[in-house]
């Protein structure tokens, strides 16, 4: 089946929902496109207290409930679908497992991907939250020293112990250093480079070159993330596709700018752009 929509956003995290909440509010017909649940990554952090407005922090689940709620407050058209590749003639057609889209104007805000290890021993490194986070009693190790090592070890440590394995130091926020710190069920190894993982039974020996070893009952890794992109089959440049059509999020940002306000307010900033082009008879 075609669906047809005047504008379509691929990706109901923090950036596309803002994107849908300026044009329902501005009565455009959108539909918005997720392949998972409305929230994206953010379900999955520890507690948020970046952001304005949230002055005792929230929850990373409870945010995404209120996203969730906001554009079911609005109704908001949604349909879950995973949108493989996106061509551009006159429209935009999108191919999803389920259907396939058509629209004027698209908003890809697809959040992104986690960098993967990439050695003889990957198999054994999963990167998944949602297959972490109700794991209890267990040993967890995670590879990685940045923000999302330290955030989400904080929230496994209130069922787990949680090693924190480093290649050189802590590159992390230094109120979620401090924490981990003070947090008796989190160990931190810095200049651990790994240089095997021995898999026996039920658990993982993780073995540094300088020989320490780790035993852990499942590994997370968390060395960096990537922009997470749909197949894009057409000359994104092209002059025809001005205000038409957007990339906006952790779908094109850098670690430097991985935050939800910063995606949030690409998504206003798309937003308002369309609507002006549309109000203006584009
Ligand atoms: C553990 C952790 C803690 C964090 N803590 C904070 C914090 O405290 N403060 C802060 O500002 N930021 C934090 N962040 C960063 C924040 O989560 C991101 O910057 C933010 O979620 C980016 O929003 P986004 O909408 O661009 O992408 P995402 O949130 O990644 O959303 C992308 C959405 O697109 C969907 N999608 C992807 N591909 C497709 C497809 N092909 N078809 C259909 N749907 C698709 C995904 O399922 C997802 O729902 C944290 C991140 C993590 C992992």
């Amino acid at each position: 089946m075609i669906i047809n929509k005047k504008i379509i956003i691929i990706g109901g995290g923090p950036a596309g929902v803002a994107s849908s909440i300026l044009l329902s509010r501005n009565k455009l017909p959108v539909l918005l496109i997720e392949k998972y649940k409305i929230g994206g990554l953010i379900r999955f952090a520890n507690l948020i207290e970046n952001y304005p407005g949230m002055p005792d922090g929230i929850n990373g689940e409870q945010f995404t409930f209120l996203l969730d709620k906001h554009l079911k407050n609005i109704n908001t058209d949604i349909v879950y679908d995973n949108i493989s590749s996106v061509t551009y003639k006159n429209r935009f057609s999108l191919q999803g497992v389920t259907n396939t889209y058509s629209c004027e104007f698209l908003i890809v805000a697809t959040g992104s991907k986690p960098r993967k290890i990439k050695s003889n021993y990957s198999n054994f490194i999963s990167y998944d939250f949602s297959k972490f986070i109700n794991k209890r009693d267990e040993h967890i190790a995670i590879i990685g020293g940045g923000d999302i090592a330290f955030d989400f070890a904080l929230t496994l440590s209130l069922n787990n112990r949680v090693n924190i394995l480093i290649r050189n130091i802590p590159c992390c926020n230094d109120v979620l250093l401090e924490r981990a710190k003070n947090n008796k069920n989190i160990f931190i190894y810095e200049n651990f480079s790994i240089c095997n993982i021995i898999k026996n039974n039920e658990s993982y020996e993780i073995v540094s070159h300088e020989q320490n070893r780790i035993i852990a009952n499942s590994i997370f890794g968390a060395i960096g993330r990537e922009n997470n992109l749909p197949k894009l089959l057409f000359d994104k440049k092209q002059k025809e596709l001005k205000d038409k059509f957007f990339i906006i999020g952790d779908a094109i940002n850098n670690s430097n700018n991985r935050y939800i306000i910063c995606a949030e307010s690409q998504g206003f900033d798309a937003a308002i752009k369309i609507t002006k082009q549309i109000k203006s008879g584009g």
